[in-house]
């Protein structure tokens, strides 16, 4: 069976002090409540991991980095390695976020060296992709979707592509209120897991986790996670709130 994944991405948010509260609160409700069959993972920024790591029931809850550097180290200032990242405890690495690769001019060469870097070091990327609003709007999310694939985890072995999880974030739903629908999600989730049963077979597809992204919240996850590709959740603004949180951890009950 697939692994289900609700992963919180906290991008640039929370004091150190903060953090560490949110990362104590989302692991007690989790504990209390929170549906076993689900991985929960929270990505806070660099500078909290250490202590979010030490903070969280590890037998409960996952800790992940937001970005890694594309180089291993060396005079590259202000950057933070994916082995950095691996030796606080994190388990997990966001790569490709359209923040990141529209903010940071981060392109395919960037995020083949930090894939690269993350599987090297013990990390399982979840690997973001998705389309611009102008490409949805065009009628080729497919083929803009199957592009990136193509130009950053197409030539990985089968046995690294196996370590990867897929989050499908349309652009236009991240952080913007505008969920994809159920439908458009369940029709992508469905077509990326047949261009991966097309590239790696049926096997590889059918264990690949895919998660939904794009202002996923406690009143649609329920219906988002109710589709059969739909595998969980990469969650930004609502990973913010413990209790909202929870409430989409739990969206497969
Ligand atoms: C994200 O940043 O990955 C995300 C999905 O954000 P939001 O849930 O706020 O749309």
């Amino acid at each position: 069976m697939r692994k289900k994944i609700v992963a919180g991405n906290w991008k640039c948010n929370t004091t150190l002090q903060a953090g560490v509260e949110l990362a104590k609160a989302v692991t007690e409700v989790v504990k209390a409540s929170g549906d076993p069959e689900v991985q929960v993972v929270v990505c806070p920024p660099f500078v909290h991991i250490t202590k979010v790591v030490e903070t969280v029931d590890n037998n409960q809850v996952k800790v992940g980095a937001q970005n890694c550097a594309a180089e291993a180290k060396g005079a590259f200032t202000g950057e933070v390695s994916a082995e950095m990242v691996r030796s606080t405890g994190a388990e997990y690495v966001i790569l490709g976020h359209s923040e990141r690769r529209e903010y940071y001019a981060e392109d395919s060469a960037v995020l083949n060296k930090k894939l690269a870097l993350a599987l090297a070091n013990g990390l399982t990327p979840i690997y973001c992709c998705g389309e611009p609003l102008s490409i949805r709007e065009a009628g080729t999310q497919n083929e803009y979707v199957k592009k990136q694939f193509e130009e950053t985890i197409f030539h990985l072995s089968e046995e690294d592509f196996r370590k990867l999880v897929i989050a499908y974030e349309p652009i236009w739903a991240i952080g913007t209120g505008k969920t994809a629908t159920s439908a458009q999600a369940q029709e992508m989730h469905a077509w990326l897991r047949g261009l991966i049963a097309g590239k790696f077979g049926n096997d590889v597809a059918e264990s690949t986790s895919i998660l939904y992204g794009g202002s996923c919240n406690a009143g649609n996850a329920k219906e988002l996670f109710a589709n059969p590709d739909v595998d969980g959740g990469l969650i930004g603004g609502a990973s913010l709130d413990a209790n909202s949180f929870l409430a989409i951890v739990n969206g497969y009950n």
